[in-house]
């Protein structure tokens, strides 16, 4: 068995990877290019205002679910972690806004009242949410007959949903709908190339209180796994990024960061999947269904996200897809026509008293930003700023005062989240959801290298919270059992 490992990355599957491992007297040591742990579960402090770049909904957060037990193991959520359940989200089509309610049967009513036409094909959405939510998910494969025969019996929900949908997109499912409304408000839900089974589980996992938002937020979340990982004897290197995984005679040997060699028998690569083939193996070794996806599946789109604190809250509800006919320009030459904006002023820790905080989260192109920042570090804050205030503008008119109310403004670009954890192209979520990566059970081992497991988002297409911390979880038991 491995007595040393190195993990690289500190994002949420490094962290679960690691602790995992020192809970299986493993010593392992994690580097982390970034400052600060999380990864992509990640949020800025600014002058008493928490703003969340990550965390919408997260699968698991109800007691007695098996991600919630996983998120247990690590700390990811504490006993005592306070769950937000949002009652609707809101979304704006043509002009009009619909508060769409994350409760089964108000759900089922508004959706008849939208589209009546629909009756039988809504009678039948919804009980298929129903019955997703009804079962529990899978967070790992059986190890003996006897979990075999547990997995089939508590899953067979879950299980015929995925036998029945996993080849179809969200777009091939709504061509049941006559109602164009009704298929532009699904859309809101899941994009349209988006797994159909995706949808469900998204709305499932919502309306059963089994995805809700923890208290404290993404730095909640990343400091307790910290806090446990470091408790448990881990060593975190930050601000260090792993140059080369060593491999001699078909094993891995060690690692370099900084021009130091540092050796291990064996290396969890819980980061960026094109970095970990392309550089830090220096293309040397092939894994074909990877080098594959890279090439050919699509990717989440770079984001930026403008955040506001505000010096009084103006009860706005969770979150809401809003339109822009007039166009928001996020970048020279690239203008999108939709945002969505968030508030926290559920979470009474993200804000001082009696303010609040809030978040507009749109595309913007990864190339521009990044070049500008290296460029031109002037340029790139008065551009960031210049954003913000037509952003603010543009709130205001939605929501009158809310310009005047601005006391802090954060603006996170595309180059933000690559200096923060190195993503390819910018996709915040490895590749998007759609059927057929869903349907990739990616290997997590790389031909002609043992000793390496890879980890994270980018071997579980959608990545998300849960699947990061299961799968670190997989790849420390990997090691745990010699599996490698
Ligand atoms: C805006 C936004 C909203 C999201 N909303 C949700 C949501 O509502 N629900 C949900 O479940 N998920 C959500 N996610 C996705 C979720 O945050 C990620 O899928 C998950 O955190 C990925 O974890 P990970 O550990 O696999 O990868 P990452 O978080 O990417 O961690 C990888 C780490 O490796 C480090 N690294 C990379 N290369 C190297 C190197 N060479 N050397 C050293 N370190 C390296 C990086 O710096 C990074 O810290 C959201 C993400 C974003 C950005």
């Amino acid at each position: 068995m491995a007595k040393k490992v190195i993990i690289i990355g500190a994002g949420l599957a490094g962290l679960s990877a690691g602790i995992h491992l020192q809970n299986n007297g493993i010593e392992s040591e994690i580097f982390e290019i970034s400052g600060q742990v999380g990864g992509m579960c990640i949020a800025w402090e600014r002058q008493g205002y928490r703003f969340d770049g990550c965390i919408h909904w997260m699968v698991g957060t109800k007691k007695g679910d098996n991600f919630y037990n996983l998120y247990r193991e690590v700390d990811a959520l504490a006993e005592d972690t306070e769950i937000y359940n949002s009652d609707s989200i809101t979304a704006e089509i043509d002009g009009v806004l619909y508060e769409i309610p994350l409760r089964f049967e108000q759900f089922k009513a508004f959706l008849l009242q939208l589209a009546p036409q629909d009756e039988k094909s809504i009678e039948q959405f919804c009980t298929e949410v129903a019955v997703f939510a009804n079962s529990s998910m899978p967070t790992g494969a059986p190890a003996n007959p006897a979990e075999f025969f547990s997995f089939l019996k508590n899953n067979s929900g879950f299980m015929s949903l995925a036998g029945k949908y996993m080849n179809t997109s969200v777009q091939e499912y709504t061509e049941r709908f006559e109602s164009p409304l009704l298929k532009k408000l699904v859309f809101h839900l899941m994009p349209p190339e988006f797994s159909y089974f995706g949808l469900i589980m998204m709305l499932g996992t919502r309306m059963s209180g089994n995805a809700g938002y923890p208290m404290g937020g993404a730095l909640g979340v990343a400091n307790r796994m910290k806090a446990k990982y470091i408790s448990l004897g881990g060593k975190l290197n930050m601000s260090t990024r792993v140059e080369r995984i060593v491999v001699e005679n078909g094993r891995v040997t060690g690692i370099v960061a900084k021009g130091k060699t540092y050796h291990c028998d064996a290396v969890v690569a819980a980061c960026d999947a094109y970095d970990t083939l392309n550089n830090m193996l220096e293309g040397k070794f092939r894994h074909k269904q990877l080098d594959e996806m890279l090439k050919t599946s699509p990717l989440f789109d770079p984001l930026v996200l403008i955040s506001f604190g505000l010096n009084k809250r103006f009860n706005l509800p969770y979150a809401t897809d809003y339109e822009c006919p007039e166009g928001l320009e996020t970048a020279p030459g690239f203008t999108v026509n939709g945002y969505n904006l968030r508030t926290f002023e559920f979470d009474l820790s993200a804000a001082p008293e009696g303010c609040s905080s809030i978040m507009v989260m749109t595309g913007a192109p990864l190339e521009y930003w990044e070049s500008l920042r290296k460029t031109d570090i002037e340029k790139y804050r008065a551009e960031k700023a210049a954003l913000a205030q037509r952003v603010a503008e543009l709130l205001d008119k939605r929501i009158p005062g809310i310009r005047e109310s601005i006391v802090v403004t954060d603006v996170a670009t595309p180059a933000t989240y690559m200096r923060y954890a190195n993503l390819y192209k910018g996709s915040w979520e490895g590749f998007v959801p759609i059927p057929k990566a869903l349907r990739t059970n990616i290997k997590t081992s790389v031909e002609g290298v043992k000793g390496l497991v890879l980890a994270g988002q980018w071997v579980n297409a959608g990545g998300g919270l849960c699947t990061a911390v299961q799968s670190g979880k997989s790849a420390a038991l990997k090691i745990v059992k010699n599996k490698l």
